[in-house]
C-alpha cells in the first residue's frame, strides 16, 4: 500500500487547487475513460519518484453541519487515513478560530503533519509566516498554490515522514479479494456465505484490522484472503455512513488486493455510486468480477437476467471484460460458483503470452484490419512484447506512437481478448516509438 497524504483546511485556502497541482494530469486521464464517473477526492501523485495518495478531504462533506464540525470530521478522517497529514492555512488571512482547533485535534493524533501556509504569492508575503508558528505545527511551508512556488519544499517535507518500509506483502500464490460496494448491497453477508461454505480454516489475520477485517481460508488447494471493507465500518463514527468515506474505504481495500468483488444490489439497480467505485477498481488495473446480490429478492422472469447484464453493461461499458455473477448471499444461491470465477479471473489477471504467438496474432489483425493513417502517414507496429502481468501490459515499438488512436487500440485489445483468456482483467496497451 502506498502511503497516503491528506489535505485538511478550512474551505478556500487553496486544498483542490493545491491538489490538482500534485495530481492533476492524471486525474485528467482517467476522466477521458467512457462511463467512469469519480471525484477529485482521492488520486495518486508522484514526488521524487515516490508514488503515493492524495486525499482531499475538503471533498468530503457530511451533512448540513456547521463548519466547524465539518472541519472536526474531515480532520479525523484524515487522522485515520493518512500517513501525513498536510494542515492547510491562508497566509492572507492570519490564524483563525477554526484552524486553531484542529490543530488541537491533529496535535493529539501524533501523526506528521506538515503545515502549509498557502496564498503566499511573492517574496515580502513571507514575513506573516511567523504567526503560523502559534499552531504548534512546527515550520510554516510557505506556498503559493496559484503560482506554483514552494510546493516541492512542501512535498520534501511531506515524504520525509513516509514510514519506511511500505511493503505489505503480497504472496503471488494467495488470491487476495477484496469486495467492495456501497453499504447494504450485502458484502458482509456474502463474506459470511462464502466463509460458512468452507469446512476448512479460517482466521483472522492480525496486524491489518485496523482498515479491513481480512479472513484467510482455503478451498481446493488455493489460498484466499478476504479483505472485508464491510467489517470495518459500523464504529459509530458520524462520518462512517457517507458516501464519500465509504468510497475512500473501498478505495483502500482495491490497492491491497488482487481481485475485487464489485457487489451490486439486484432489487436496486445501478447507481453513481457503483460507478465510481467499480471506476476506481478499473482504474487499479484489478481483475474483476461483478457481483449482482440479492437475486432471491428479485421478481423475475425468463429475461429478467439479460436485462440486468445488459444494464450492466451500458452502465459500466469500462468493465466489458467483467464476468457478472448472480447470486444470493442470504439463500446461498449459486454462491458456489463465485470462487471458481474468482480463481479464473486471478489466472487471467497472471497471463503471459509468448512473443512470437503475440506478434504472429498482431500480425494476422493487421492483416484483417490495416492499420490507420493520418495525414498519409500509416501506422507501423514493428514489434510486441508483454512487459508484465496483474495486470497484463503489452508494449507496441510503433513508428509515431499518436498514431495509434483509442479506436485500433481498442480494436488491437479485443483481438487480444478474442485470442486469448482475458476474461475478468483489464489490459494495458502502451504505445513506444521505435528507436
Ligand atoms: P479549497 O476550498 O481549500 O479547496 O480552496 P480552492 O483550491 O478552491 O481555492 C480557493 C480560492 O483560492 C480559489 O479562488 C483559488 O484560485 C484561490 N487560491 C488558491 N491558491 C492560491 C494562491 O496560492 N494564491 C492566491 N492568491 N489564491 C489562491
Ligand atoms: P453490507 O453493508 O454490504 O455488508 O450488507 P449486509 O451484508 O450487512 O446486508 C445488508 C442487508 O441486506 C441485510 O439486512 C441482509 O440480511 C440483506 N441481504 C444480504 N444479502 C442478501 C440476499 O442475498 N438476499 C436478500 N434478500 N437480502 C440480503
Amino acid at each position: 500500500m502506498k502511503p497516503v497524504v491528506a489535505i485538511v483546511g478550512r474551505p478556500n485556502v487553496g486544498k483542490s487547487t493545491i491538489f490538482n497541482r500534485v495530481v492533476g494530469e492524471r486525474v485528467a486521464i482517467v476522466e477521458d475513460l467512457p462511463g467512469v464517473t469519480r471525484d477529485r477526492l482521492y488520486s495518486k501523485g508522484e514526488w521524487l519518484n515516490q508514488e503515493f495518495y492524495v486525499i482531499d478531504t475538503g471533498g468530503i462533506e457530511i451533512g448540513d453541519e456547521p463548519l466547524l464540525v465539518q472541519m472536526r470530521h474531515q480532520a479525523e478522517i484524515a487522522i485515520e487515513e493518512a500517513h501525513v497529514i498536510i494542515f492547510m492555512v491562508n497566509g492572507r488571512e492570519g490564524v483563525t478560530a477554526a484552524d486553531q482547533e484542529v490543530a488541537n485535534l491533529l496535535f493529539r493524533s501524533k501523526k506528521p503533519v506538515v503545515l502549509a501556509v498557502n496564498k503566499v504569492d511573492n517574496p515580502e508575503m513571507r514575513d506573516s509566516l511567523y504567526d503560523f508558528y502559534a499552531l504548534g505545527m512546527g515550520e510554516p511551508y510557505g506556498i503559493s498554490g496559484s503560482h506554483g512556488l514552494g510546493i516541492g519544499d512542501l512535498l520534501d517535507a511531506v515524504i520525509a515522514h513516509f514510514p519506511s518500509d511500505q511493503e505489505e506483502e503480497i504472496r503471488e500464490d494467495t488470491i487476495q479479494m477484496a469486495l467492495i460496494g456501497r453499504p447494504n448491497v450485502g458484502k458482509s453477508s456474502l463474506v459470511n456465505a462464502l466463509l460458512g461454505e468452507e469446512r476448512v480454516i479460517v482466521s483472522q489475520i492480525p496486524g491489518t484490522t485496523r482498515d479491513a477485517i481480512d479472513t484467510s481460508f482455503t478451498r481446493d488447494g488455493q489460498d484466499y484472503v478476504v479483505i472485508d471493507t464491510a467489517g470495518m465500518r459500523k464504529r459509530g463514527k458520524v462520518y462512517e455512513a457517507t458516501e464519500k468515506y465509504s468510497v475512500l474505504r473501498s478505495l483502500k481495500a482495491i490497492e491491497r488486493a488482487n481481485v475485487v468483488l464489485i457487489v451490486l444490489n439486484g432489487e436496486e439497480g445501478i447507481i453513481e455510486q457503483d460507478k465510481k467505485i467499480a471506476g476506481y477498481a478499473h482504474e487499479a488495473g484489478r481483475a474483476i468480477v461483478i457481483v449482482v446480490n440479492k437475486w432471491d429478492a428479485v421478481e423475475k422472469d425468463e429475461k429478467t437476467m439479460q436485462e440486468f447484464e445488459k444494464d450492466i453493461r451500458t452502465e459500466f461499458q469500462f468493465l466489458s471484460y467483467a464476468p457478472i455473477c448472480f447470486l444470493s448471499a442470504k439463500t446461498k444461491q449459486r454462491v458456489h460458483l463465485l470462487l471458481p470465477q474468482v480463481q479464473k479471473v486471478a489466472e487471467n489477471h497472471h497471463l503471459r503470452v509468448q512473443t512470437h504467438i503475440l506478434n504472429d496474432m498482431i500480425m494476422d489483425a493487421v492483416a484483417m484490419n490495416p492499420t490507420p493513417t493520418d495525414k498519409g502517414k500509416r501506422l507501423k507496429i514493428n514489434y510486441v512484447t508483454q512487459v508484465a502481468v496483474g495486470p497484463p501490459t503489452f508494449i507496441f515499438f510503433v513508428n509515431d506512437p499518436a498514431l495509434l488512436h483509442f479506436s485500433y487500440r481498442r480494436f488491437l485489445e479485443n483481438r487480444l481478448r478474442a485470442t486469448f483468456t482475458f476474461e475478468g482483467t483489464p489490459i494495458h496497451i502502451i504505445a513506444r516509438k521505435k528507436n
